[in-house]
């Protein structure tokens, strides 16, 4: 019953959507959360008002800790379901006037406009909190979960791939570091 629901709340979703076919392309299909072109597009938004207004912003990677072991375990629908609730979650604990999207996989990433690294770190920690809060039910269990973070703040000549870059390294640190955890990129790396 509570895929049902999930399977409504998607299938409301999808109707949703079709009122704005030209937005269609622009989500993933699993979490309803933008896709990656999406984020392109905002990213790119992004660095033009940098250039314009000398705004900067942050961006945060987030990748689901040992997601393998939790589809190896419950099985694949599961996996969904878990990805579907990190999604969720994820957009609640964010600003209005922050992005996030699916970025592949089980890796999201989020556009926090005007924004510096120790605003975002604030806005990220309150969401890895939130996530592993979590309790994802099914029938037997409550699947909880973790996810890493690597935020990098825009540096000013730099084009959005390169802070992407330092967002992915920083999130590798959070990894090595232990997971469940928030890295901020240094400026240098
Ligand atoms: P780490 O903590 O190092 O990130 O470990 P991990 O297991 O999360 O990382 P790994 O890259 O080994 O595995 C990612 C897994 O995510 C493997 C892949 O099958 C799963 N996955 C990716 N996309 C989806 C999806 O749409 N649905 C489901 N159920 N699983 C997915
Ligand atoms: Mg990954
Ligand atoms: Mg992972």
């Amino acid at each position: 019953q509570n895929l049902a629901r999930i399977s409504d709340r998607y299938q409301q979703m999808i109707a949703d959507l079709n009122l704005a076919p030209n937005e269609a392309s622009n989500r993933d299909v699993l979490t309803g959360l933008g896709n990656r072109r999406l984020l392109m597009d905002r990213l790119k938004e992004e660095s033009e008002r940098v250039t314009r207004r000398g705004q900067g912003y942050t961006l945060a990677m987030l990748d689901v800790d040992q997601f393998k072991q939790v589809n190896d375990t419950h099985g694949h629908e599961t996996g969904d379901r878990v990805l579907i609730a990190i999604a969720t979650t994820l957009q609640a604990g964010l600003r209005e006037y922050d992005v996030c999207g699916r970025w592949g996989g089980e890796e999201f990433l989020v556009v926090l406009p005007d924004t510096t690294a120790a605003e975002g770190l604030i806005v990220m920690e309150r969401v890895r909190q939130n996530i592993a809060e979590l309790a994802v039910r099914t029938d037997h269990d409550a699947i909880q979960v973790t996810a890493s973070i690597g935020l990098s703040a825009h540096v000013p000549g730099e084009t959005f791939s390169m802070t992407i870059k330092r967002a992915d390294a920083a999130l590798l640190d959070a990894k090595r570091a232990g997971r469940n955890r928030a890295v901020v990129a240094a400026v240098s790396d």
